[in-house]
Protein backbone atom coordinates (compact mmCIF):
# COMPACT_ATOMS: atom_id res chain seq x y z
CA UNK A 1 0.00 0.00 0.00
CA UNK A 2 1.27 2.96 -1.04
CA UNK A 3 0.41 6.52 1.34
CA UNK A 4 -0.32 9.79 0.30
CA UNK A 5 2.28 11.85 -0.15
CA UNK A 6 2.03 15.44 1.36
CA UNK A 7 4.80 17.74 0.10
CA UNK A 8 5.42 21.27 1.15
CA UNK A 9 2.89 24.05 0.29
CA UNK A 10 4.95 26.66 -0.27
CA UNK A 11 8.87 28.02 -0.62
CA UNK A 12 8.30 29.38 3.16
CA UNK A 13 11.05 28.39 5.87
CA UNK A 14 10.35 27.82 9.29
CA UNK A 15 13.91 28.70 10.09
CA UNK A 16 13.49 31.89 8.27
CA UNK A 17 10.32 32.88 9.80
CA UNK A 18 11.71 31.51 13.15
CA UNK A 19 14.82 34.01 12.99
CA UNK A 20 12.31 36.70 11.79
CA UNK A 21 10.04 36.70 14.68
CA UNK A 22 12.75 36.43 17.06
CA UNK A 23 16.30 37.87 15.86
CA UNK A 24 14.70 40.80 13.68
CA UNK A 25 12.51 42.25 16.92
CA UNK A 26 15.68 41.92 18.98
CA UNK A 27 17.74 44.31 16.60
CA UNK A 28 14.73 46.86 16.20
CA UNK A 29 14.18 46.89 19.45
CA UNK A 30 18.25 47.11 20.55
CA UNK A 31 18.66 49.97 17.80
CA UNK A 32 15.85 52.28 19.18
CA UNK A 33 17.16 50.89 22.81
CA UNK A 34 20.52 52.41 21.77
CA UNK A 35 18.86 55.60 19.98
CA UNK A 36 16.94 56.19 23.38
CA UNK A 37 19.75 55.73 26.07
CA UNK A 38 22.11 57.82 23.91
CA UNK A 39 19.91 60.30 23.62
CA UNK A 40 19.30 60.04 27.25
CA UNK A 41 22.67 60.18 28.75
CA UNK A 42 23.31 63.19 26.24
CA UNK A 43 20.53 65.02 27.64
CA UNK A 44 21.09 64.24 31.58
CA UNK A 45 25.06 64.86 31.29
CA UNK A 46 24.48 68.29 28.94
CA UNK A 47 21.18 69.13 32.26
CA UNK A 48 24.42 68.12 34.84
CA UNK A 49 26.91 70.59 32.69
CA UNK A 50 23.98 73.52 32.81
CA UNK A 51 23.73 73.16 36.87
CA UNK A 52 27.27 73.02 36.89
CA UNK A 53 28.31 75.95 35.06
CA UNK A 54 25.27 77.70 36.97
CA UNK A 55 27.09 77.26 40.05
CA UNK A 56 30.35 77.99 39.27
CA UNK A 57 28.76 81.67 37.49
CA UNK A 58 27.06 81.86 40.69
CA UNK A 59 30.27 80.89 42.78
CA UNK A 60 32.24 83.64 40.75
CA UNK A 61 29.95 86.43 41.53
CA UNK A 62 29.75 85.59 45.38
CA UNK A 63 33.69 85.80 45.66
CA UNK A 64 33.75 89.16 43.61
CA UNK A 65 31.16 90.04 46.24
CA UNK A 66 33.36 88.60 49.45
CA UNK A 67 36.94 89.76 47.73
CA UNK A 68 35.39 93.21 46.86
CA UNK A 69 32.58 94.55 48.73
CA UNK A 70 30.42 97.11 47.34
CA UNK A 71 28.76 97.46 43.76
CA UNK A 72 29.93 97.69 40.13
CA UNK A 73 30.57 100.69 39.10
CA UNK A 74 31.84 101.67 35.15
CA UNK A 75 34.10 104.50 34.80
CA UNK A 76 35.72 105.81 32.14
CA UNK A 77 39.34 106.80 31.95
CA UNK A 78 40.64 108.21 28.71
CA UNK A 79 39.22 106.34 25.95
CA UNK A 80 38.88 103.12 27.74
CA UNK A 81 35.74 102.23 29.97
CA UNK A 82 36.72 100.02 33.21
CA UNK A 83 34.82 98.14 35.49
CA UNK A 84 35.13 99.20 39.46
CA UNK A 85 33.79 97.29 42.35
CA UNK A 86 33.46 97.99 45.91
CA UNK A 87 35.51 101.20 44.23
CA UNK A 88 38.58 99.05 43.66
CA UNK A 89 39.34 98.60 39.43
CA UNK A 90 39.03 94.98 38.60
CA UNK A 91 39.17 95.38 34.89
CA UNK A 92 43.07 94.03 35.03
CA UNK A 93 42.45 91.59 37.96
CA UNK A 94 42.52 87.91 37.07
CA UNK A 95 43.82 85.76 40.16
CA UNK A 96 40.21 85.44 41.15
CA UNK A 97 39.02 83.98 37.95
CA UNK A 98 42.32 82.14 37.20
CA UNK A 99 41.90 80.51 40.92
CA UNK A 100 38.42 78.96 39.86
CA UNK A 101 39.67 78.09 36.47
CA UNK A 102 42.58 76.33 37.98
CA UNK A 103 40.06 74.13 40.26
CA UNK A 104 37.27 74.24 37.93
CA UNK A 105 38.62 74.15 34.67
CA UNK A 106 36.27 75.99 33.58
CA UNK A 107 36.58 79.20 31.34
CA UNK A 108 35.39 82.31 32.93
CA UNK A 109 34.26 86.27 31.68
CA UNK A 110 33.45 89.03 33.30
CA UNK A 111 31.51 91.40 30.59
CA UNK A 112 31.09 95.47 30.93
CA UNK A 113 28.07 95.87 29.45
CA UNK A 114 28.89 93.82 26.04
CA UNK A 115 32.82 93.66 26.45
CA UNK A 116 34.95 90.74 28.26
CA UNK A 117 37.21 92.95 30.89
CA UNK A 118 38.06 90.04 32.73
CA UNK A 119 38.22 86.64 31.01
CA UNK A 120 40.44 83.22 31.39
CA UNK A 121 39.81 82.40 27.95
CA UNK A 122 42.93 82.91 25.83
CA UNK A 123 43.99 82.11 22.15
CA UNK A 124 45.97 80.35 20.48
CA UNK A 125 48.91 82.55 21.41
CA UNK A 126 48.16 82.63 24.98
CA UNK A 127 46.84 86.25 24.87
CA UNK A 128 43.50 87.01 26.96
CA UNK A 129 40.55 87.58 24.91
CA UNK A 130 39.86 90.95 26.72
CA UNK A 131 38.04 93.43 24.87
CA UNK A 132 36.06 91.05 22.77
CA UNK A 133 32.58 91.18 22.42
CA UNK A 134 29.73 89.23 22.89
CA UNK A 135 27.25 88.46 20.30
CA UNK A 136 24.28 90.19 19.75
CA UNK A 137 21.95 87.46 20.20
CA UNK A 138 23.24 86.67 23.59
CA UNK A 139 23.89 90.36 24.56
CA UNK A 140 20.12 90.60 23.82
CA UNK A 141 18.85 87.83 26.03
CA UNK A 142 21.22 88.75 28.76
CA UNK A 143 22.34 91.78 29.59
CA UNK A 144 19.22 93.80 27.61
CA UNK A 145 16.59 90.98 29.05
CA UNK A 146 18.52 90.23 31.86
CA UNK A 147 17.93 86.92 31.78
CA UNK A 148 20.14 83.81 32.32
CA UNK A 149 20.41 81.69 29.60
CA UNK A 150 22.48 78.22 28.57
CA UNK A 151 23.93 77.18 25.57
CA UNK A 152 24.98 74.17 24.02
CA UNK A 153 26.53 76.02 20.81
CA UNK A 154 28.54 78.82 21.30
CA UNK A 155 31.64 79.47 19.25
CA UNK A 156 34.35 81.53 20.53
CA UNK A 157 37.73 82.19 18.69
CA UNK A 158 36.92 79.03 16.36
CA UNK A 159 36.61 76.98 19.75
CA UNK A 160 32.74 75.22 20.60
CA UNK A 161 32.08 76.00 24.16
CA UNK A 162 29.06 74.96 26.50
CA UNK A 163 28.37 78.06 28.46
CA UNK A 164 25.95 79.60 31.04
CA UNK A 165 25.79 83.38 31.27
CA UNK A 166 24.04 85.51 34.23
CA UNK A 167 23.31 89.34 34.32
CA UNK A 168 25.64 91.23 36.57
CA UNK A 169 23.11 93.81 38.52
CA UNK A 170 24.08 97.01 40.58
CA UNK A 171 21.43 99.32 42.47
CA UNK A 172 19.98 96.81 44.27
CA UNK A 173 19.24 94.55 41.65
CA UNK A 174 17.07 97.44 39.51
CA UNK A 175 20.28 97.79 36.03
CA UNK A 176 22.33 95.31 34.87
CA UNK A 177 25.97 96.45 34.35
CA UNK A 178 27.27 93.50 32.41
CA UNK A 179 27.85 89.43 32.30
CA UNK A 180 28.96 86.87 33.91
CA UNK A 181 29.83 83.90 31.49
CA UNK A 182 31.28 80.34 32.19
CA UNK A 183 32.03 78.03 29.66
CA UNK A 184 32.90 74.27 29.09
CA UNK A 185 35.04 73.19 25.94
CA UNK A 186 32.49 70.92 24.31
CA UNK A 187 34.62 68.71 22.87
CA UNK A 188 35.15 68.14 26.76
CA UNK A 189 31.39 67.05 27.14
CA UNK A 190 30.85 65.98 24.14
CA UNK A 191 34.22 62.92 24.76
CA UNK A 192 32.13 61.98 27.88
CA UNK A 193 29.19 61.90 26.57
CA UNK A 194 30.81 59.66 23.77
CA UNK A 195 32.50 57.61 25.98
CA UNK A 196 29.54 56.73 27.87
CA UNK A 197 27.07 56.66 24.79
CA UNK A 198 29.90 53.83 23.75
CA UNK A 199 30.00 51.69 26.78
CA UNK A 200 26.25 51.68 26.62
CA UNK A 201 26.31 51.08 23.22
CA UNK A 202 28.91 48.07 23.43
CA UNK A 203 26.98 46.34 26.26
CA UNK A 204 23.61 46.48 24.61
CA UNK A 205 25.74 44.88 21.19
CA UNK A 206 27.36 42.61 23.33
CA UNK A 207 23.81 41.46 25.09
CA UNK A 208 22.22 41.49 21.41
CA UNK A 209 24.81 39.40 20.53
CA UNK A 210 24.76 36.87 23.33
CA UNK A 211 21.25 36.55 22.90
CA UNK A 212 21.03 36.35 19.07
CA UNK A 213 23.66 33.32 19.74
CA UNK A 214 21.28 31.51 22.11
CA UNK A 215 18.18 32.07 19.77
CA UNK A 216 20.25 30.78 16.51
CA UNK A 217 21.24 28.13 18.59
CA UNK A 218 17.73 27.27 19.87
CA UNK A 219 16.66 27.75 16.26
CA UNK A 220 18.89 25.26 14.51
CA UNK A 221 17.91 22.39 17.22
CA UNK A 222 14.51 23.29 16.18
CA UNK A 223 14.87 22.85 12.86
CA UNK A 224 17.10 19.51 13.19
CA UNK A 225 14.39 18.35 15.34
CA UNK A 226 11.61 19.32 12.69
CA UNK A 227 13.87 18.06 10.01
CA UNK A 228 14.40 14.47 11.58
CA UNK A 229 10.36 14.28 11.94
CA UNK A 230 9.96 15.67 8.62
CA UNK A 231 12.73 13.15 7.05
CA UNK A 232 11.17 10.24 9.34
CA UNK A 233 7.17 10.89 8.14
CA UNK A 234 8.70 11.17 4.27
CA UNK A 235 10.06 7.71 4.73
CA UNK A 236 7.02 6.42 6.38
CA UNK A 237 4.68 8.09 3.85
CA UNK A 238 7.07 6.21 0.93
CA UNK A 239 6.16 3.03 2.90
CA UNK A 240 9.61 2.58 4.34
CA UNK A 241 8.45 0.95 7.43
CA UNK A 242 11.35 -0.07 9.22
CA UNK A 243 12.71 3.53 8.94
CA UNK A 244 14.17 4.94 12.50
CA UNK A 245 13.62 8.58 14.05
CA UNK A 246 16.35 10.03 14.92
CA UNK A 247 17.16 8.69 18.63
CA UNK A 248 18.13 12.30 19.33
CA UNK A 249 14.46 13.31 18.80
CA UNK A 250 12.56 11.08 21.06
CA UNK A 251 15.15 11.40 23.84
CA UNK A 252 14.29 15.10 24.19
CA UNK A 253 12.06 15.44 27.52
CA UNK A 254 10.42 18.32 25.97
CA UNK A 255 7.43 18.64 23.36
CA UNK A 256 8.72 18.03 20.59
CA UNK A 257 10.41 14.44 22.39
CA UNK A 258 6.87 13.77 23.41
CA UNK A 259 5.74 14.21 19.70
CA UNK A 260 8.73 11.84 18.40
CA UNK A 261 7.82 9.53 21.06
CA UNK A 262 4.06 9.90 19.64
CA UNK A 263 5.85 9.66 16.06
CA UNK A 264 7.33 5.70 17.02
CA UNK A 265 3.96 4.94 18.40
CA UNK A 266 2.31 5.95 15.16
CA UNK A 267 4.75 4.26 13.19
CA UNK A 268 4.45 0.59 15.49
CA UNK A 269 0.27 0.96 15.12
CA UNK A 270 0.64 1.65 11.20
CA UNK A 271 3.32 -1.40 10.71
CA UNK A 272 0.84 -3.07 12.65
CA UNK A 273 -2.43 -2.41 10.84
CA UNK A 274 -0.42 -2.84 7.58
CA UNK A 275 1.92 -5.70 8.46
CA UNK A 276 -0.53 -7.77 10.66
CA UNK A 277 -3.70 -9.83 10.29
CA UNK A 278 -6.13 -7.84 12.60
CA UNK A 279 -8.04 -11.18 13.84
CA UNK A 280 -5.16 -13.28 15.04
CA UNK A 281 -2.05 -10.30 15.11
CA UNK A 282 0.01 -12.78 13.20
CA UNK A 283 1.77 -11.43 10.29
CA UNK A 284 -0.43 -11.34 7.03
CA UNK A 285 0.06 -12.96 4.06
CA UNK A 286 1.20 -9.86 1.88
CA UNK A 287 4.31 -9.34 4.68
CA UNK A 288 4.65 -13.10 4.82
CA UNK A 289 5.29 -12.76 1.46
CA UNK A 290 7.62 -9.82 1.97
CA UNK A 291 9.64 -11.73 4.56
CA UNK A 292 9.93 -14.95 2.62
CA UNK A 293 11.55 -12.59 -0.21
CA UNK A 294 13.92 -11.37 2.06
CA UNK A 295 14.93 -15.10 3.68
CA UNK A 296 15.45 -15.91 -0.32
CA UNK A 297 17.77 -12.93 -0.71
CA UNK A 298 19.48 -13.75 2.35
CA UNK A 299 20.97 -17.39 0.62
CA UNK A 300 19.91 -18.80 3.85
CA UNK A 301 18.35 -22.55 3.98
CA UNK A 302 14.91 -22.64 4.88
CA UNK A 303 11.38 -24.92 4.94
CA UNK A 304 8.08 -24.00 3.99
CA UNK A 305 4.93 -25.71 5.89
CA UNK A 306 1.44 -24.49 5.33
CA UNK A 307 -1.03 -25.75 8.62
CA UNK A 308 -5.02 -25.62 7.62
CA UNK A 309 -7.41 -26.17 10.66
CA UNK A 310 -9.18 -29.76 9.77
CA UNK A 311 -13.07 -29.36 9.40
CA UNK A 312 -13.17 -26.13 10.79
CA UNK A 313 -16.32 -25.03 8.72
CA UNK A 314 -17.77 -27.21 11.80
CA UNK A 315 -17.04 -24.64 14.68
CA UNK A 316 -18.70 -21.77 12.40
CA UNK A 317 -21.50 -24.35 11.09
CA UNK A 318 -22.40 -25.54 14.17
CA UNK A 319 -21.40 -22.96 16.97
CA UNK A 320 -21.03 -19.92 14.56
CA UNK A 321 -18.89 -17.88 13.36
CA UNK A 322 -17.68 -15.94 16.86
CA UNK A 323 -16.67 -19.48 17.73
CA UNK A 324 -14.97 -20.02 14.55
CA UNK A 325 -12.58 -16.66 15.14
CA UNK A 326 -12.05 -18.03 18.77
CA UNK A 327 -10.63 -21.11 17.35
CA UNK A 328 -8.57 -19.41 14.48
CA UNK A 329 -6.95 -17.03 17.78
CA UNK A 330 -6.27 -20.09 20.18
CA UNK A 331 -4.64 -21.60 17.30
CA UNK A 332 -2.76 -18.58 16.13
CA UNK A 333 -1.44 -18.26 19.78
CA UNK A 334 -0.39 -22.22 19.74
CA UNK A 335 1.61 -21.45 16.54
CA UNK A 336 2.96 -18.12 17.74
CA UNK A 337 4.26 -20.26 20.87
CA UNK A 338 5.43 -23.14 18.65
CA UNK A 339 7.50 -21.03 16.52
CA UNK A 340 9.03 -19.45 19.28
CA UNK A 341 11.82 -21.91 19.61
CA UNK A 342 12.68 -21.62 16.14
CA UNK A 343 14.01 -19.30 13.48
CA UNK A 344 11.84 -17.97 11.62
CA UNK A 345 7.77 -16.87 11.45
CA UNK A 346 4.34 -17.50 11.17
CA UNK A 347 1.84 -16.09 9.38
CA UNK A 348 -2.12 -15.92 8.81
CA UNK A 349 -2.05 -17.46 5.01
CA UNK A 350 -6.06 -17.69 4.46
CA UNK A 351 -8.81 -18.11 6.29
CA UNK A 352 -7.89 -21.14 8.11
CA UNK A 353 -4.81 -21.90 6.36
CA UNK A 354 -0.98 -20.74 8.38
CA UNK A 355 2.25 -20.81 6.48
CA UNK A 356 5.29 -21.85 8.62
CA UNK A 357 8.55 -20.64 7.74
CA UNK A 358 11.51 -22.46 9.45
CA UNK A 359 15.11 -20.76 8.91
CA UNK A 360 18.27 -22.39 9.05
CA UNK A 361 16.33 -26.02 9.54
CA UNK A 362 16.54 -29.03 7.06
CA UNK A 363 13.19 -31.01 6.32
CA UNK A 364 13.62 -33.79 8.73
CA UNK A 365 14.10 -31.05 11.52
CA UNK A 366 11.21 -28.84 10.44
CA UNK A 367 9.01 -32.03 10.29
CA UNK A 368 9.84 -32.55 13.85
CA UNK A 369 8.52 -28.97 14.87
CA UNK A 370 5.58 -29.56 13.15
CA UNK A 371 5.15 -32.61 14.83
CA UNK A 372 5.36 -30.64 18.76
CA UNK A 373 3.12 -28.14 17.21
CA UNK A 374 0.58 -30.44 15.88
CA UNK A 375 0.37 -32.61 18.99
CA UNK A 376 0.49 -29.60 21.27
CA UNK A 377 -2.67 -28.69 18.99
CA UNK A 378 -3.95 -32.48 19.31
CA UNK A 379 -4.00 -31.25 22.89
CA UNK A 380 -5.28 -28.89 23.50
CA UNK A 381 -8.75 -27.50 24.99
CA UNK A 382 -10.40 -24.90 23.29
CA UNK A 383 -13.26 -23.40 25.04
CA UNK A 384 -15.93 -21.31 23.83
CA UNK A 385 -19.99 -20.66 25.37
CA UNK A 386 -18.54 -23.11 28.48
CA UNK A 387 -17.93 -26.16 25.98
CA UNK A 388 -14.70 -27.55 25.24
CA UNK A 389 -13.68 -28.03 21.83
CA UNK A 390 -11.05 -29.99 20.13
CA UNK A 391 -8.86 -28.77 17.32
CA UNK A 392 -6.34 -30.43 15.15
CA UNK A 393 -4.53 -29.63 11.90
CA UNK A 394 -3.14 -30.61 9.10
CA UNK A 395 0.67 -29.64 7.94
CA UNK A 396 2.53 -30.27 4.34
CA UNK A 397 6.08 -28.93 4.34
CA UNK A 398 8.67 -28.66 1.48
CA UNK A 399 12.30 -27.97 1.50
CA UNK A 400 13.99 -24.96 -0.45
CA UNK A 401 15.96 -25.96 -3.31
CA UNK A 402 18.51 -24.27 -5.55
CA UNK A 403 16.25 -23.04 -8.72
CA UNK A 404 12.97 -23.48 -7.54
CA UNK A 405 10.70 -20.36 -7.04
CA UNK A 406 8.98 -19.59 -3.66
CA UNK A 407 5.24 -20.08 -5.35
CA UNK A 408 6.67 -23.67 -6.61
CA UNK A 409 7.96 -24.41 -3.01
CA UNK A 410 4.47 -23.14 -1.13
CA UNK A 411 2.30 -24.97 -4.13
CA UNK A 412 4.72 -28.19 -2.83
CA UNK A 413 3.90 -27.69 0.82
CA UNK A 414 0.10 -27.22 0.05
CA UNK A 415 0.29 -30.70 -2.19
CA UNK A 416 1.58 -32.41 1.21
CA UNK A 417 -1.08 -31.12 2.82
CA UNK A 418 -4.09 -31.71 0.64
CA UNK A 419 -2.11 -35.52 0.36
CA UNK A 420 -2.62 -35.20 4.69
CA UNK A 421 -6.44 -34.15 4.26
CA UNK A 422 -6.58 -37.34 2.10
CA UNK A 423 -4.81 -39.54 4.39
CA UNK A 424 -7.13 -38.50 7.27
CA UNK A 425 -5.90 -34.92 8.59
CA UNK A 426 -4.04 -34.48 12.04
CA UNK A 427 -0.76 -35.14 10.29
CA UNK A 428 2.12 -33.60 9.19
CA UNK A 429 3.37 -35.03 5.78
CA UNK A 430 6.94 -33.66 3.93
P1 LIG B 1 -10.85 -29.26 5.87
O1 LIG B 1 -10.61 -30.13 7.01
O2 LIG B 1 -10.90 -30.02 4.58
O3 LIG B 1 -9.86 -28.15 5.78
O4 LIG B 1 -12.28 -28.65 6.03
P2 LIG B 1 -12.62 -27.21 6.45
O5 LIG B 1 -14.03 -27.17 6.91
O6 LIG B 1 -11.66 -26.71 7.43
O7 LIG B 1 -12.42 -26.43 5.11
P3 LIG B 1 -13.24 -25.38 4.29
O8 LIG B 1 -12.27 -24.71 3.34
O9 LIG B 1 -14.44 -26.03 3.71
O10 LIG B 1 -13.74 -24.29 5.35
C1 LIG B 1 -12.98 -23.23 5.75
C2 LIG B 1 -13.92 -22.21 6.38
O11 LIG B 1 -13.23 -21.21 7.08
C3 LIG B 1 -14.76 -21.48 5.39
C4 LIG B 1 -14.82 -20.04 5.90
O12 LIG B 1 -16.13 -19.57 6.11
C5 LIG B 1 -14.10 -20.10 7.21
N1 LIG B 1 -13.37 -18.90 7.51
C6 LIG B 1 -12.43 -18.31 6.74
N2 LIG B 1 -11.97 -17.22 7.38
C7 LIG B 1 -12.64 -17.12 8.58
C8 LIG B 1 -12.61 -16.20 9.67
O13 LIG B 1 -11.87 -15.25 9.67
N3 LIG B 1 -13.44 -16.43 10.72
C9 LIG B 1 -14.29 -17.49 10.74
N4 LIG B 1 -15.06 -17.69 11.79
N5 LIG B 1 -14.35 -18.36 9.70
C10 LIG B 1 -13.55 -18.20 8.64
MG1 LIG C 1 -8.77 -24.50 4.11
MG1 LIG D 1 -9.71 -26.58 6.87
Amino acid sequence: MKLARVTKKGNRSFYIEFLAMTLLPLIVCGVVMIMVCSRSVQLSMTSEAQDNLQNVAISVLAAYDHQYPGDYEARVEGSTAKLYKGGVDISGDFTLVDDIEAKSHLEISLFLYDTRLVTTLKDRDGNRLTMTVASEKLVNEVFKQQMSAFYDNVSIEGVEYYAYYMPVMVKGGTECIGMIGVAKPASDLKDSINRSVMNNLIIMVLAIAVTSVFILRFANTLVTVVKHMLDFMKKLADNKLDTKLDASVSQREDELGEMGRNLNSLQIALRRLIERDVLTGLFNRRSAEKRIDDIEDSGVRYCVAIGDIDHFKKFNDTFGHECGDVVLREVAHLLNEGMNKHEGFVARWGGEEFLLVFVNEDINQTYDALMIIRQALHDKDVEYDGQIHKVTMTFGAAEKTDGVPINHLIRAADDKLYEGKQGGRDRVLI
